[in-house]
């Protein structure tokens, strides 16, 4: 379905990025795996995804705090795979906490990785999409695009705005056969989620499973986790021809949270 297109996920060794890295791989799109972690695992993800749908896979360990890091591992996605048809915006963090305790740092970091880098890779990528007359760029926000939540100050402001580079990118880019979407998930159990279970325990002042039952699935109607593979499927969707007239939306995969 992809074969011939090749894509950046950033955020890609960990969680959803690894979903959806698996789900392009699969339709047979060349993919530039990029994020932290084991050196030995991450080889091991590459080499295995490349075998098993005789794909090219690269890894890139740019900083998405870095723009010059950014700018590398576009250049070297162009370079090696010839274009970068697809751009996923992944890579992500989450910090929790009241905004008269929240750390300056985890703000700048937040606002960096889950919103500056999205403009970085999408201000480099446009230029050989225009050239190709094709493009897909995918940020992956959060249903934290469209509503807020206690705690989460630098998170829902660095999500929001993303959906507002969003629209503007699709705007400009519309008659150039590129489409610029977000997908904003509910919850998914992953790290980034198991990590701030303890976090709003502590600012709330609950247990950790009231967290889940009482934060995180009580804002999900349907209380189950949306999953990896579910992403993938959407995100792959969104990257074929069929979807070629969806630009510019946030599409909630939330089991009905934002219809709240
Ligand atoms: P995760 O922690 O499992 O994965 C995050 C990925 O980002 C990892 O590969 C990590 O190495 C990478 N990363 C972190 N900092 C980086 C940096 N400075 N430079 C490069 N890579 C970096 O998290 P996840 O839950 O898979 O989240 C992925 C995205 O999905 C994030 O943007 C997150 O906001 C969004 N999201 C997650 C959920 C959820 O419930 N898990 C819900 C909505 C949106």
């Amino acid at each position: 379905m992809l074969s011939g297109k090749s894509a950046i996920v950033t955020g890609s060794t960990s969680g959803i990025g690894l979903g959806i890295a698996r789900g392009l791989a699969a339709s047979g799109a060349n993919i530039m795996l990029n994020g932290f972690g084991n050196a030995d695992e991450i080889e091991a993800i590459r080499s295995d995804l490349a075998g098993e749908h005789n794909i090219k896979v690269l890894y890139s360990p740019a900083d998405m705090t870095k723009p010059q890091d950014i700018a590398d591992m576009v250049e070297q996605a162009e370079s090696e795979f010839g274009s970068v048809d697809i751009m996923v915006n992944n890579a992500g963090i989450q910090y929790v906490a009241p905004i008269e305790e929240f750390p300056i740092e985890k703000w700048d970091a937040i606002l960096a990785i889950n919103l500056s880098s999205a403009f970085h890779t999408t201000r480099l990528a446009l230029p050989a999409m225009k050239k190709n007359a094709w493009g897909r760029v995918v940020n992956i926000a959060s249903a934290h695009a469209l509503v807020a939540s206690p705690f989460k100050s630098a998170y829902v402001s660095a999500k929001h705005g993303i959906a507002g580079l969003t629209k503007t990118a699709a705007l400009e880019v519309a008659e150039h056969g590129i489409t610029v979407n977000a997908v904003c998930p509910g919850y998914v159990m992953t790290p980034l989620v198991e990590k701030q279970i303890p976090e709003q325990a502590k600012a709330r002042g609950i247990t950790e499973q009231q967290v889940i039952s009482d934060v995180l699935l009580a804002a999900q109607p349907n209380k189950r986790f949306v999953t990896v593979e579910e992403l993938a499927g959407v995100v792959t969707f969104l990257c074929t021809d069929n979807a070629k007239s969806i630009t510019g939306i946030t599409l909630p995969v939330d089991g009905g949270w934002t219809a709240h």
